[in-house]
């Protein structure tokens, strides 16, 4: 590739020529919008033909509509009109994060040249489409719309923001509207069949009863205890052999220090020896920071942690109903929740819910149930030392009613699966991933 350098000085990267299979796509994709069709409109077709977008991608309504004042968008784009616009950005570094960041350069400081061999639409299809762009635009109030952007950036959150999936696709369950959310892959894309959306008070509605009624029912609660404090008494155990495994070691390792120091101080000198001498230290101050660091306490279970999980789960329930103080409750019932994934209904009745999949946080289910105040188990259960022991001990496995399959703790990830909607009453699952 050639390199050539803009009136800058800045290396001019990857100069251009036609892909004629792109620049067809790209006429589609103007005639579409020249006739009316909306940017969700094109990406929708463009997704149902099985047209790869950019990065292989699926194609997506921002990319082709842009923004009006950056002029970004496939439908702004100048080059396909063999316009080649430069210097329409620079770069910083954001001192907070390191990143490099870019920012719009006055559109008196863009640099034109014209690029004849690289037009692929004509003029008047492209005027016809800006028409339209600018006609959308004064019909919708961009202003208007930037005010929206930023309200919503204001709003509080609720309580499943960033947290519900689309069952279909693994994609986010998007919005729409105050009171409404649908996979936004379906909505916008047209790459995901999960068309059903469900109102977002009833999904809250459903999400917090399961949190109170399902998701630690004592006789489940009753097993995790059981095999919580079975693996927390065989780590004690490890822990204290390995304990006393280290202080015998430590007591060795100073004797043989002793010995050392006292042979040195009566002349002895022979290879090896300050070698000799450092190994043994460093192993002595290992040894004392893992005889120092074996003390961690663990929370110990209370039986009745299902009851007063529920009690706490409830009067948190209470507190987010109130005008004030929401805030801190908001907070703590988001932290229950790990994921929440909505997939379509089966079968075709209009009437049903979709299939709900809550996932929750069993470190801070626990976490909740604990004594309050009692800063040891807190600070325990945030602490490193314990996470590790939630990671590998807390799953335990269920199935249906009729089925408890009691696994193994070891190696079982920290997550209670939880299945709502129809066989809500019934299916507690707390899954066992890998
Ligand atoms: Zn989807």
């Amino acid at each position: 590739m050639v390199r050539r350098t803009d009136r800058k000085g800045e290396t001019i990267r990857g100069e251009r020529a036609i892909n004629e299979a792109e620049a067809a796509v790209i006429r589609r994709i103007f005639t579409m919008a020249a006739e009316g069709a909306s940017p969700i409109a094109i990406a929708k077709t463009l997704n149902g033909a099985k047209i790869p977008g950019p990065n292989g991608r699926a194609w997506q309504d921002t990319t082709i509509r842009g923004h009006a004042e950056r002029g970004t968008g496939i439908l702004r784009n100048e080059l396909y009109t063999g316009v080649q616009v430069w210097n329409r950005m620079h770069y910083i570094k954001d001192p907070a994060t390191g990143k490099r960041v870019s920012r719009m350069n006055p559109t008196t400081e863009w640099v034109r040249e014209e690029v004849p061999h690289l037009r692929i639409i004509d003029q008047d299809l492209w005027d016809c489409v800006q028409e339209r762009l600018a006609a959308v635009r004064i019909a919708s109030g961009a202003d208007k719309i930037d005010r929206a952007v930023f309200h919503e950036r204001r709003r509080a959150k609720h309580v499943l923001t960033g947290k519900v999936f689309c069952g279909g696709c693994g994609g986010s369950f998007g919005a729409v509207g105050q009171d409404y959310l649908s996979c936004t892959a379906a909505r916008k894309q047209g790459t995901c069949d999960n068309r059903r959306g469900i109102r977002r008070s009833e999904l809250e509605i459903l999400i917090l009863d399961a949190l109170r009624h399902q998701l630690m029912q004592p006789e489940h609660v009753a097993e995790f205890v059981t095999e919580y404090t079975a693996e927390y008494n065989r780590l004690n155990s490890e822990r204290s052999a390995a304990l006393a495994s280290h202080k015998r070691e430590l007591e060795s390792v100073t004797r043989k220090l002793d010995g050392l120091i006292d042979a040195i101080a009566e002349g002895m000198r022979a290879p090896g020896l300050q070698q000799k001498l450092d190994t043994l230290e460093a192993r002595k101050v290992e040894l004392t920071r893992l005889i120092e660091t074996a003390g961690i306490s663990l929370p110990l279970l209370h039986p009745n942690l299902a009851e007063t999980y529920r009690e706490r789960v409830t009067d948190l329930h209470a507190a987010l109903t109130r005008e004030d103080g929401g805030t801190a409750a908001l907070e703590a019932v988001r932290a229950l929740i790990e994921r929440v994934d909505v997939s379509p209904p089966d079968g075709d009745d209009p009437r049903s819910l979709p299939k709900i999949v809550l996932t929750g946080a069993i470190a801070a289910m626990v976490g909740l149930a604990l004594e309050p105040g009692s800063r040891t188990s807190k600070a325990a259960l945030c602490g490193a030392g314990v996470s590790g022991l939630f990671a590998s001990s807390v799953m335990v496995v269920a199935g249906n009613r009729s089925h408890h399959d009691l696994r193994g703790l070891q190696g079982l990830a920290r997550e209670i699966k939880l299945v709502a909607g129809e066989e809500f009453q019934q299916d507690l699952l707390f899954r066992a991933a890998a």
